[in-house]
């Protein structure tokens, strides 16, 4: 397996349009962190952690959005802060509530009981739920950092273009800051495959360049936008996989979405609507990394407003078969814990899919396999970058959506992160990490979640009468929590000084 070494990644097809390794805008001292081991960059990281003052929490996220306005002024006119509203609010609300009461189940009962649920609207619009500011403040959700806190890094990526610093506010002394070994990982913002460890796969991603086993578009961007452009081969692409949608995988993270982008292989270079990750890849919005509780772990925010539907991230690491993360022994767990699937075995709704698409025979035969007895995790232990510190929650912000470029191998997916409800500055990322996931042998999330929102099962809620609710009511909340959010937003941080 990857050691996690400089030396390591030689051996690797990297897939993506940004680099894991320099040349990037390099900033810090990269090469005898990245050379280090996971020892050597947990000693290395205490070394330089030191305290440092903050501006006072509300002057703090003024200054940040006012930095954020200039660079978007710089780049052209998009208007960030277009709240949710009216019956935009209304059909968000209602989305969300049914997401949160699908995830207090394993999925195939969450359905039938969701049913139920819509069977009984009328009965309980009548069973109004009192939800006074006060008993709703609890749950907003919006973490207010100390003023003095512990930098532990100020560039966790060292790449300037993409500056992530990673805070502890959990110690008073310096001496009892504990490094955990999960935040000493190699930086990479693209995925990539080993070639010793997945022959099968690298094979597909170099049959994928053959321009038959290609798919691109001619657009230019300009005269041509591939979004209105009926012929547009990627845009046509993407409608079509959006249609697949509900036939394979149920489950949450990656339920249902799927889509296909443009990319620098196209003539609008990727610069179009149709493509998902074209925020994701400008590292627009400024994130931080923080902890501030033991169980829970490293957390990510950001310090701006982020309106519903934008896509914010992609989640990177090293792409790997089951089998092969099944060889790592003990080590198999904690892999998989942080780990996220990108393809499904025994895919045959996505296996005829492709079948009949005009790609060469050869090449075709080649996917069907990868499709058939395998699956495939974005691994981001060793390799991996900010998406592997975003945490679980029952009332998720963001959506994980599978988005294929180039061609169809499970190499050519991308897992990119979309906020599903306007997000508030400092309102930690979440997103449901599913039935399958497991906090240990012995527990599962339903339990032992420790989100404490306020459709949470775990212990972390206190309110029982919460944890039962329909979704009628639940958007009722949710519809409430925002419009708290968005006032205390309007009234703290959008103000002048
Ligand atoms: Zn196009
Ligand atoms: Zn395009
Ligand atoms: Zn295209
Ligand atoms: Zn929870």
């Amino acid at each position: 397996m990857s050691t996690g070494t400089f030396e390591s990644l030689t051996n690797k097809i990297l897939i993506g349009i940004a680099g894991a390794e320099p040349p990037f805008e390099c900033q810090g001292d990269y090469k005898p962190y990245s050379r280090a081991n996971n020892a050597g960059k947990c000693g290395i990281l205490k070394k330089q952690a030191a305290f440092v003052s903050m501006l006072p929490n509300d002057k703090y996220l003024r200054e940040e959005r006012k930095k954020f306005l200039e660079m978007l002024g710089k780049s052209g006119h998009w208007d960030f802060e277009r709240f949710m509203h009216g019956e935009a609010e209304k059909v968000n609300a209602k989305f969300l509530a049914e997401k949160y009461f699908l995830a207090r189940y394993n999925t195939e009962k969450g359905y039938k009981e969701l049913e139920k649920d819509q069977a009984r609207v009328e009965e309980n619009k009548k069973k109004r739920i009192r939800m006074t500011d006060r008993i709703l403040r609890p749950y907003l959700n919006q973490y207010q950092p100390p003023e003095e806190r512990i930098l532990i890094s100020q560039n966790i990526t060292f790449n300037e273009l993409d500056p992530i610093p990673v805070y502890c506010d959990m110690t008073a002394k310096l001496e009892d800051l504990v490094i955990p070994k999960t935040l000493a990982f190699d930086y990479t913002d693209c995925n990539f495959v080993n070639r010793e460890l997945e022959p099968e796969l690298v094979e597909a991603v170099e049959m994928s360049l053959d321009p038959r086993n290609h798919i691109k578009c001619e657009c230019d961007g300009k005269n041509i936008l591939c979004y209105e452009n009926e012929d547009c081969p990627c845009y046509k692409m993407n409608k079509d996989m959006q249609a697949l949608r509900s036939v394979n995988n149920t489950e949450p993270p990656c339920e249902f979405n799927c889509g296909f982008a443009c990319s620098d292989a196209c003539g609008c270079k990727g610069r179009c609507y149709n493509n998902a990750l074209l925020l994701p890849h400008r590292f627009l919005f400024p994130l931080e990394i923080f902890r501030s509780d033991s169980v829970i772990g490293f957390q990510v925010m950001c310090p701006v407003f982020i309106p519903a539907g934008t896509p914010i991230l992609e989640f990177n690491g090293e792409i790997l078969e089951l089998g092969t993360l099944n060889k790592l022994g003990p080590l198999y767990n904690e892999h998989i814990a942080y780990s996220l699937q990108c393809s499904f075995s025994d895919d045959t709704d996505f296996r005829n899919f492709f079948n009949q698409l005009n790609f060469a025979d050869e090449y075709k035969e080649v996917l069907t396999n990868l499709y058939r007895k395998k699956e495939f995790w974005i691994d981001p232990m060793n390799f991996g970058n900010v998406g592997r510190m975003i945490s679980h929650s029952c009332c998720p912000n963001l959506e994980v959506l599978r988005v294929y470029r180039k061609s169809l191998s499970p190499a050519h997916v991308s897992l990119v992160m979309v906020a599903i409800e306007d997000i508030y500055p400092r309102t930690p990322f979440s997103f449901d990490y599913g039935p399958k996931y497991k906090i240990d042998s012995k527990r599962s999330l339903q339990n032992y979640c420790r989100c404490g929102l306020f459709s949470c099962q775990g212990k972390g809620n206190q309110n029982e009468e919460f944890k039962k609710l329909d979704t009628f009511n639940m958007a009722l909340i949710i519809q409430k929590l925002h419009k708290m959010r968005r006032d205390a937003y309007e009234r703290n941080v959008k103000r002048k000084d």
